[in-house]
């Protein structure tokens, strides 16, 4: 089988009409989830498909928020006890679902769902036969990090942003990928904070080294000629 790339979920920070917002499915060695954002869960619920390891690339909540469901789907549901999937988290994340059991959980929740993990930057992990790498990246003030994920057997590589600012890392990640999936949530640079964390749809491109993926990107902003734009369901050959 090849690496095969299917987008869940394609919507920035709200969600686009119909769609639900970040996640990623990569399969090749296993099925690696990309981000977790609200209606990704019962997409793949839908679909049947049982992820062996997620991946978080920061706490936006449009990129986590379907953990919170999924741990009581693993912990509590009818279906509890039959998979618990590793999660990859940045570094200092068992910490921060503490912050998510206070409010909408309960304690062990989050031990009982999933196989606890912690990233580190630049420091390859492996998750689903994948050997994934984390890039740290600017994004407001939050500490965010894209993803290199390579099939060892293979060797083809996935690149994913996740969301960042306009800054050289960006080419890092990219560079010699297969595919690179990068957000583009911005019509115009002038839109974003004061301290930057979004890509237009040139800075996006400007940073590509090959083939790309634009994702994260409101419906009403148009796409640049000739470059394809991710939605709900769009399946890709990495
Ligand atoms: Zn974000």
């Amino acid at each position: 089988m090849e690496v095969r790339l299917t987008v869940i979920g394609s919507s920035p920070a709200w969600p686009n009409p119909g769609s639900a917002q970040s996640g990623y499915l990569v399969e090749g060695p296993g099925k690696l989830l990309l981000d977790c954002g609200p209606g990704v869960l019962a997409r793949l619920r839908e679909d049947g498909v049982r992820p062996d390891a997620i991946a978080i690339t920061h706490w936006h909540l449009d990129h986590c928020g379907d953990l919170i469901p999924w741990a009581w789907l693993n912990a509590y549901s009818p279906e509890a006890g039959q998979t618990r999937p590793e999660l990859w988290l940045p570094p200092g994340g068992e910490q921060e679902l503490e912050t998510f059991t206070s409010f909408w959980g309960v304690p062990r929740m989050w031990e009982r769902a999933f196989e606890l993990r912690e990233y580190a930057p630049s420091k390859p992990f492996e998750a689903a036969g994948f050997t994934v790498e984390a890039v740290q990246l600017p994004h407001y003030a939050m500490q965010a990090f894209g993803f290199r994920v390579r099939d060892p057997e293979r060797g083809r590589v996935l690149a994913y942003s996740g969301d960042s600012a306009p800054t050289d890392e960006l080419a890092t990640l990219a560079r010699g990928a297969d595919l690179f999936v990068c957000e583009a949530t911005l019509a115009d640079g002038t839109t974003d904070g004061e301290l930057r964390g979004h890509l237009t749809a040139e800075e996006a491109l400007a940073a590509a080294d090959g083939r790309i993926l634009l994702t994260h990107r409101p419906v009403e902003l148009p796409s640049p000629d000739g470059v394809p734009v991710a939605h709900d369901g769009l399946v890709v050959e990495v």
